[in-house]
């Protein structure tokens, strides 16, 4: 379901296709729309007032109407080395970003949409349902808005410019492929960046991982699998009924035989769950086969289920494994668990507090 235009107060320009940007400024000459979609995808400003060169008129109209969203919540942890918004749509809509800097790459993670209809057990998103997709401009926005804040205040560790975006927010990107792949187009051609240092995170749907394998752009494919058995996986990520582990496996060698790209595998580590030597056993020939690298990231609870985090000893006898059979495998830091960064997490803690 599309947001309508009219639910919107004003045409915003993020919302306007970047070609079609002189529709919002009929009386200015053509030249100012070029202006426009610079400031826009190569320059982001946090406030058009910065947009020095364009007439008064054109910043004033700007300054109302620039970015898709407000900034409800903006929270800082880890000594600013991570910081995250609640971005509130017109509509409503909740969209959350999180930035995150490291000594050498600044990475951010968006979301694709609003909810998820995928219910994995131990989601925060998904335990809150589907309520709409995101437009390609509220995916864009999220970028230019996070490119804007590097530059004009930026964190306390890490380059002032995006090296790294994920798509590991709210959402199942390849459930929104056509605004999400409009998104990847305008992050690749308008602002510049290179499809390299992008990573798509998908459930597993196996429709959409084939056609992102198709798209010119050499993206990288994050598999998030958590189980290495489809009675487990069954549990933990329902739609693995329809689209079974076999499957799942199938799509990413073909990822990775049509890009060169070897493709990652995420596993949320659950204590008494998912993680015992025996899955680490198993993940590791999926690994192999697919010449993958794993990351590991311990759970963060979430409101609505019981599920605790793996313990250290744990983790550690899971990694072991992994390793002892040759795996790369990387433990994720939990960057930002005191300000509930994890996946859906502060929306999930704005509504459960009303
Ligand atoms: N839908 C996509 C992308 C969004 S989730 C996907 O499933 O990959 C991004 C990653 O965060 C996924 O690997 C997901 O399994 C993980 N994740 C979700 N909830 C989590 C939680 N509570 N703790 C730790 N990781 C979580």
């Amino acid at each position: 379901m599309l947001v309508e235009r009219g639910k919107y107060p004003f045409r915003v320009p993020y919302l306007t296709p970047p070609d079609d940007l002189g529709s919002l400024f009929p009386d200015e000459a053509p030249y100012r729309a070029k202006q426009v979609r610079h400031w826009l995808y190569r320059r982001p400003t946090l406030n058009a007032a910065s947009m020095t060169d364009l007439p008064p008129a054109m910043r004033e109209y700007l300054g109302d109407n620039l970015w898709p969203f407000y900034v409800e919540i903006e929270q800082s942890a880890d000594d600013r080395a991570t910081i995250k918004w609640l971005f509130r749509a017109p509509d409503g809509a909740a969209i959350e970003a999180v930035l995150m800097g490291y000594k050498e790459r600044t990475t951010l993670c968006i979301s694709s949409q609003v909810g998820c209809a995928l219910a994995c057990s131990f989601c925060a998103t998904g335990q809150f349902g589907f309520e709409r997709h995101l437009l390609s401009g509220e995916i864009v926005a999220q970028v230019a808005y996070a490119q804007a804040y590097l530059r004009e205040i930026g964190l306390s560790i890490g380059p002032r410019h995006l090296t790294n975006i994920v798509f590991m927010g709210m959402g199942e990107p390849l459930a929104n492929y056509d605004r999400v792949r409009e998104a990847i187009r305008r992050i690749v051609e308008e602002m510049g960046m290179s499809p390299r240092r992008l990573t798509v995170s998908t459930v597993g749907l196996v429709p959409g991982m084939l056609k992102l394998a198709e798209e010119p752009w050499q993206l990288n494919l994050a598999v998030s699998l958590h189980a290495a058995d489809d009675g487990l996986r069954d549990t933990l990520v329902p739609i693995n009924k329809r689209y079974p582990l076999a499957e799942v496996e199938a799509a990413a060698a073909n990822y990775f035989d049509r890009k060169g790209r070897r493709v990652s595998i995420e596993w949320t580590l659950i204590d008494a769950v998912n993680d015992s030597v025996e899955q680490a056993t198993m993940l590791a020939s999926i690994a192999r086969r697919l010449h993958a690298h794993v990351n590991v990231i311990p759970l963060n609870a979430t409101p609505l289920s019981e599920d605790q985090p793996s313990r250290k000893a744990q983790i550690q006898a899971f990694v072991g494994r992994l390793r002892s059979l040759e795996v790369n495998v990387t433990v994720r830091d939990t960057r930002g668990a005191d300000i509930d960064a994890a996946c859906g997490q502060l929306r999930a803690s704005q509504s459960t507090a009303g």
